[in-house]
C-alpha cells in the first residue's frame, strides 16, 4: 500500500517535473526572442526628496510587452533569466537603453535627474566596470548620469571578490545603491567595507509604518546606521501619507512609491519631469 503511494508520488512528481521543465524551455525560448525583436522595454519610477518634494532621481524598472500575454512584470520571468544565464544579455540591453533613452532626454534639453539601473548579481563581474564605461562613453554620458543599484545577494560572495569591483566603479563615479536593504544576509560589519552611497530602506519594512512596533523599530536602527555611514537613504513602496509622514520625521531622504507615483513609460516620466510635478509633503 504505502509502496503504492510512493509510486503514485514518484510518478506524479516525475510528471509535474517534466512539464515544468518543459515550460521553462519554452519561456526562456520566448524570452531570448522577446529580448531580440524588441519587446522588453523600460518603465521609470520617480523618486522624491523628502525635503523639498521635487524629483531627485528615478529607477528603470523591466517591462517585458509579450505579443500573447500583454505586459508581464519583472518578477515573472527574472528568476528565469538569472537561472539560464539570459539575464546576462538581459541586463546589457537594460544599460544600454537606460542609457539611451538619458542621452535622448538631454538632446531634447529635458534636465533628467540620475537614472538607477539594477543588476543582477551574475552581471556583476571583473569586466563590469569596463562595460559600464563603454556605455558611458558610447551616449557621451557623465557618470553621474546613472547609479547602480545591487543586492544583498552580491555580498554574500565575500568582501575580497566583490569590493575591487564596486572601488572601480565608485571611482569611476558611479554611485552604487543596496537594493532591498534588510532582507538579504549582510552583515552589518561588511556594510561600513563596502562603497555605498545609498542604502533602500525594503518594501517589508515600510509596509507596517506607523502602525507596527517592530517595522518602525527597524526602520529607525536603518535610517540611524545609513546617517552614520554617511549614505543616503531611500524608502521603496511608500504607499500612504502616513508611512512618508513617519519616515520624513526620522530623516530619510527619498521616497519611492505609489503615493508619489507607479513606475509609469518613459515619455510620461518626462512629462512628470517637465511639468516639475512635486510630492504633497502635507
Ligand atoms: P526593486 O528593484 O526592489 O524595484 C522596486 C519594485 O517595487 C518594483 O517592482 C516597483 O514597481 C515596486 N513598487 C514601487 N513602489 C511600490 C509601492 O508603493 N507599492 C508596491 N506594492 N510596489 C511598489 P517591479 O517593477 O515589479 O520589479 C520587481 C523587481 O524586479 C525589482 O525590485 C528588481 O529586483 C527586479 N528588476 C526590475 N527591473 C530589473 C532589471 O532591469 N534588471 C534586474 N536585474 N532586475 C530588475
Ligand atoms: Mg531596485
Ligand atoms: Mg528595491
Ligand atoms: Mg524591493
Amino acid at each position: 500500500r504505502a509502496r503504492q503511494e510512493g509510486d503514485g508520488g514518484y510518478l506524479f512528481f516525475s510528471a509535474e517535473m517534466n512539464r515544468r521543465a518543459k515550460e521553462h524551455l519554452r519561456m526562456e525560448s520566448e524570452l531570448r526572442r522577446g529580448l531580440a525583436q524588441g519587446q522588453l522595454l523600460l518603465h521609470y519610477q520617480p523618486k522624491a526628496s523628502l525635503r523639498s518634494g521635487r524629483i531627485v532621481g528615478a529607477e528603470a524598472l523591466l517591462r517585458w510587452r509579450h505579443p500573447l500575454h500583454g505586459m508581464v512584470p519583472p518578477g515573472q520571468f527574472i528568476p528565469l533569466a538569472e537561472e539560464t544565464g539570459l539575464i546576462l544579455d538581459i541586463g546589457a540591453w537594460v544599460l544600454e537603453e537606460a542609457c539611451r533613452q538619458i542621452a535622448h532626454w538631454q538632446e531634447r534639453g529635458l534636465k533628467v535627474p540620475p537614472i538607477a539601473i539594477n543588476l543582477s548579481s551574475r552581471q556583476f563581474d571583473h569586466h563590469l566596470p569596463m562595460r559600464v564605461q563603454a556605455v558611458l562613453d558610447q551616449y557621451g554620458l557623465g557618470p553621474e548620469r546613472i547609479r547602480l543599484e545591487i543586492t544583498e545577494t552580491l555580498l554574500v560572495r565575500g568582501p575580497e571578490q566583490v569590493i575591487p569591483i564596486m572601488n572601480e566603479l565608485a571611482a569611476m563615479g558611479v554611485g552604487l545603491a543596496l537594493d532591498d536593504f534588510g532582507t538579504g544576509y549582510s552583515s552589518l560589519a561588511y556594510l561600513k567595507k563596502f562603497p555605498i552611497s545609498t542604502l533602500k530602506i525594503d518594501r517589508t519594512f515600510v509596509v507596517g509604518l506607523p502602525g507596527e512596533q517592530n517595522d518602525c523599530a527597524i526602520a529607525r536602527a536603518i535610517v540611524t546606521m545609513a546617517q552614520q555611514l554617511r549614505q543616503e537613504i531611500v524608502a521603496e513602496g511608500v504607499e500612504t501619507a502616513e508611512q512618508m509622514a513617519f519616515l520624513r520625521g526620522l530623516g530619510c531622504d527619498q521616497l519611492q512609491g505609489y503615493l508619489f507615483s507607479p513606475p509609469v513609460a518613459a515619455d510620461a516620466f518626462a512629462q512628470m519631469v517637465i511639468e516639475d510635478k512635486r510630492l504633497a509633503l502635507g
